[in-house]
């Protein structure tokens, strides 16, 4: 159909096209702007408006050369031109048919070509069908699967009924390169170039499909994040709907401003970020959260990084001390020699005070004490009945309800890195499978390990080097010996009755008063209602009942005073009674008679000095030996060489030689099962049974102490003023002690010395001479007694003394 224009027009202008394709039957506009396409459209312009348009094989080259540009393209005809804003030409060029270049006759002004029409080998009308029915189905699915192709476009494709048409316009529409276009353009034969562009559609819906589900992974991951947020925000919303403080920063913005206040170490700060982190994660509620949560808690409270600045002045200290506490000179004085060294020396690597002593003596408040006097902080931990290790240096945290250990607990509560740290009833410490306590008490004492001191919650290292420790114990005996020999033992004995006086008078009745909301015009306590109370109504080495006697007293006068029955109440020894009730004690445990058989020994146990009676029956038996009231080994064999002296003692003591063949002797100590031991009931022992066999009376207001050996020495004690304090507590007037024991009496107060009379012995002779009273007992002669078994008398066994 075109062959006579052929032959009519040899030469057209030629259009080098950029990134776009004309393809035969479609309409499309174009932007002219080189200067060789401009001339080229002008001559087609001047020519009947047709023009050959092929596409450059690459779009950067603005001055194409022919082998830059395809062979094959297409005739068009320019429908409109127009001034494009940009300044350059817009032309409407509407393709024709296929063409293919066969010489170039010009290159300047223009290039112009002659050029051969391809013929397009068409289907069979039926194959016709098939191939638009396939393609249509196949554009239909790709535009379902890209989305991205207007509307325009589908109803132009509508209309078109013919294969080659139908390939050429669905090519111009998909966004493919222009190389395949070219391929496709190039293709003459329709049910091939079909079969391509099905072939290039099939792989751009997988390409679309594969995109669509890229994009859908991204946007549902977009979405979940999205609606964290919102359920975030609702939360926030509800929170503060309930009045929590849902808003301002975040739990983690929080944990972290907390963490850096508290000054954390790096190795602690490291550890909490990376908890808070984990945190930020976890949601709110879940159990973990509240684990980490604690944890947070816990490592941003401790004091890490607060010092509280030491005054170390000796004068001002004892000024303390002795305002706080009445009496107790020695102990205040080691406690100021302590204190000097600290101040001497820049870094004390110095022993740890350990205060010994009875319940109530002062030890706690002479750790309170001291702190006040440093100017630090004060915590006191109880380590009694502490047997698990886990107490001192904590859980670890994969326990539930996990903490840290006492240690650590006691620091947080101080407030501060270098507080005074008392520590109780350290000789209480027990031992069991679940560790030993004592061993990690030694990490925490020991100043070459404790400035990474580890508590196995913390996971993190504490420097406990600053603080300052002190410790507690009723007795040195249970102290782990390692733990023992870290300590500078400071004993504090027990107090006087006169003493007593004073401290209640100056200390505890006003502390107690104040406590109690009084005055000293509602209430006065006179000495001699304090003395009965010592003596009535308390027996103790301390003063912790006594405080608790006088609280007593306290409550009953606010009682009566807010009530308003009375505006002021005296107590005296006379009306105590009407405050605390009938006397809990006999002062004086002394019997108020004589006994046979009964000497009291004087003797320490944890609670300080105490004064027991030791007593002794005879009945007739075979020589065998019984000792009761839990005595340990060393009481035992104490009691056995007792027996020995005084059967060497026999013919002196009137007894007959083989006596101790025809008697049973039972020893028995009593005083509520406490366990004792220890020689120095010696010669009370010794006494007791020579008083049961010979019946003659020990003096009942008489108490003593001291070791006996088979030969009757007497062999020095321990615990001396204790021991006397004991006996003056009790009433006794006389006491017997050792003779090698003289240089304790100077630890005795003054007052106590006055009352008592100190009897020193070195041999048992002498203790009898003071102790057993001339003459038998007619009532209770055992002797007789057994004088009359050995005649044959059916009599009865008699039960010497005893019972009181
Ligand atoms: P401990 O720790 O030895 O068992 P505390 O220190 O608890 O005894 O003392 C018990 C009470 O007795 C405290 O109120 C304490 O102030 C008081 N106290 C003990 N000794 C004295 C003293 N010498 N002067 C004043 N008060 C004392």
């Amino acid at each position: 159909m075109g062959d006579a224009r052929d032959a009519v027009r040899k030469s057209y202008p030629l259009l080098p096209l950029r990134n776009v394709l004309v393809f035969p039957g479609i309409t499309i506009s174009l932007e002219v702007g080189r200067p060789k396409s401009l001339r080229a459209v002008d001559i087609a312009r001047a020519s009947g408006n047709e023009l050959v348009m092929c596409a450059q094989k690459s779009t950067e080259i603005t001055d194409p050369s022919p082998e830059d540009i395809y062979n094959v393209g297409t005739l068009g005809r320019i429908k409109e031109v127009a001034k494009a804003p940009s300044g350059n030409l817009r032309i409407v060029v509407e393709g024709i048919r296929r063409v293919r270049i066969s010489s170039y006759d010009a290159l300047e002004p223009a290039y112009m070509v002659t050029i051969e029409d391809l013929l397009e080998r068409r289907p069979r009308p039926d194959e016709n069908k098939v191939l638009v029915k396939t393609l249509m189905e196949q554009y239909e699915e790709y535009v379902g699967v890209t989305r991205n192709v207007p509307a325009e476009t589908l109803i132009s494709i509508a209309g078109v009924s013919e294969a080659g048409r139908l390939c050429d316009t669905v090519t111009t529409h998909i966004p493919i390169p222009i190389s395949e276009k070219q391929e496709l353009l190039e293709t003459v034969s329709v049910i091939e170039r079909t079969e391509r562009l099905l072939d290039v559609l099939n792989r751009e819906i997988e390409i679309a499909g594969l995109e669509k589900r890229i994009n859908l992974r991204v946007r549902r991951q977009i979405e979940r994040s999205q609606k964290e947020y919102w359920l975030r925000e609702q939360m926030k919303a509800i929170q503060k709907e309930l009045g929590d403080k849902g808003d301002g920063p975040s739990e983690a913005e929080e944990f972290r401003q907390k963490v850096e206040e508290a000054g954390l170490p790096d190795d602690a700060k490291e550890r909490a970020l990376r908890e808070i982190a984990r945190l930020e994660k976890m949601p709110q509620a879940s159990a973990e959260a509240v684990v980490v949560r604690t944890y947070l808690e816990w490592l941003v409270s401790l004091p890490w990084n607060v010092v509280t600045e030491d005054t170390i002045d000796i004068e001002h200290a004892e000024k303390i001390l002795d305002q706080d506490h009445y009496g107790l000179d020695e102990p205040k004085e080691r406690i100021l020699e302590y204190l000097a060294i600290r101040k001497l020396v820049s870094k004390p690597r110095g022993p740890i005070l350990c205060f010994v002593g009875p319940p109530g003596v002062g030890k706690t408040s002479l750790g309170k004490s001291i702190a006040k006097a440093l100017g630090r902080k004060f915590v006191r931990i109880s380590l009694g009945g502490v047997r698990d290790e886990a107490e001192i240096r904590g859980h670890r945290r994969t326990y539930i309800g996990a903490l840290p250990g006492r240690i650590i607990q006691g620091l947080r509560t101080a407030g501060s890195k270098n507080p005074v740290f008392l520590m109780d009833e350290i000789d209480k410490l027990a031992s069991d499978f679940r560790g030993d306590p004592a061993a990690a008490l030694l990490e925490v004492l020991d100043p070459e390990q404790n400035h990474q001191f580890s508590d196995h919650y913390l996971e993190v290292p504490f420097d406990l080097s600053k603080v300052m420790f002190i410790t507690t114990a009723n007795s040195t005996h249970t102290i782990p010996r390692p733990l023992l020999d870290r300590m500078e033992v400071i004993t504090l004995p027990g107090y006087t009755e006169e003493e007593k006086v004073e401290i209640a008078s100056r200390f505890l009745v006003p502390k107690m008063l104040k406590e109690h909301g009084l005055t000293p015009t509602n209430l006065t306590i006179r000495r001699d209602a304090l003395k009965e109370i010592i003596r009535s109504y308390t027996r103790e080495a301390g003063v912790r009942n006594l405080e608790r006697q006088v609280a007593t007293i306290c409550r009953k006068t606010a009682k009566d005073v807010v009530a308003g029955n009375k505006k002021r109440v005296v107590v005296t020894a006379k009306n105590v009674n009407k405050y605390l009730g009938i006397p809990k004690f006999r002062y004086g445990q002394v019997e108020k008679e004589d006994q046979v058989g009964v000497a009291l020994a004087l003797a320490v146990t944890e609670y300080g000095g105490d004064v027991m009676p030791c007593e002794v029956s005879v009945v007739k038996g075979k020589g065998k030996l019984t000792l009761t009231g839990q005595l340990g080994d060393v009481m035992k064999e104490s009691a056995q060489a007792a027996l020995s002296y005084l059967r060497s003692r026999s013919a002196d003591l009137g007894l007959e030689p083989d006596f101790y063949e025809q008697v049973d002797i039972h020893v028995h100590v009593p005083e509520g099962a406490i366990p004792k031991d220890g020689p120095s009931a010696g010669i009370t022992m010794a006494c007791a049974i020579a008083s049961a066999l010979t019946g003659k009376p020990v003096r009942h207001d008489l108490a003593m102490t001291g070791e006996i050996t088979l030969r009757g020495r007497v062999l020095p004690i321990g615990g001396v003023k204790e021991k006397v304090l004991a006996a003056h507590r009790a009433g006794v007037s006389k006491v017997i002690l050792p003779l090698d024991n003289k240089k304790d009496l100077e630890d005795i107060p003054d007052n106590v010395r006055d009352d008592i009379d100190i009897e020193l012995v070195s041999h048992m002779d002498q203790v009898l001479a003071l102790a057993l009273r001339d003459g038998r007992d007619p009532e209770l002669e055992t002797l007789a007694c057994l004088d009359g078994l050995k005649q044959g008398q059916q009599g009865q066994d008699v039960a010497v003394n005893h019972v009181s």
